[in-house]
């Protein structure tokens, strides 16, 4: 997958949005989903969504979009701070395979960060719900 293309209403994260699919939440509000990445890079890694959206990327998404999008981005990654306590916080997202991306619905990517702990790989190792649904409570009873 290029930066083209058509995007799939039946990707993974618009199942998430549906309820098709399990996940771990953590917050919603009328423009954003935020939910735990259940391939974690570092304890606490989260993702946030648009939830009325058909853009694959950050260059298709409606300019309408961006401002909520980054909105909700830094609220949860203030939530992420306030119950993990990090030494620092990765924000970030990817455009097209060649990018690193591999869901094709706009996502943000907040990673915790810890002095000498190494980052994980990105999309490998798979989570334990239950831990998940633990770590999902404790940020989102810090959302602000
Ligand atoms: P990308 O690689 O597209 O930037 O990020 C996609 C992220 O979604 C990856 O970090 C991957 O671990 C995560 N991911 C993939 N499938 C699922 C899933 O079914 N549920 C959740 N919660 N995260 C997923």
């Amino acid at each position: 997958m290029s930066l083209d293309g058509t995007y799939d209403p039946d990707n993974i994260f618009a199942k998430i949005l549906r309820a098709e699919m399990p996940a771990a939440r953590v917050f919603e509000d009328d423009h954003v989903l935020a939910f735990m990445d259940v391939f974690p890079q570092a304890k606490g890694h989260t993702l946030v969504i648009p939830k009325h959206s058909t853009a694959r990327n950050f260059l298709d998404e409606d300019p309408e979009v961006i401002g909520p999008l980054m909105l909700g981005a830094q609220r949860v990654a203030k939530a992420v701070r306030a119950a993990l306590n990090p030494d620092g916080i990765v924000i970030t997202q990817f455009n097209g395979a060649p990018a690193g991306q591999t869901v094709f619905h706009l996502h943000v990517h907040i990673i915790p960060r810890w002095e000498g702990v190494a980052l994980g790989r990105h999309g490998q190792g798979m989570a334990d719900m239950e831990k998940l649904k633990v770590l999902a409570a404790q940020i989102a009873a810090k959302i602000a």
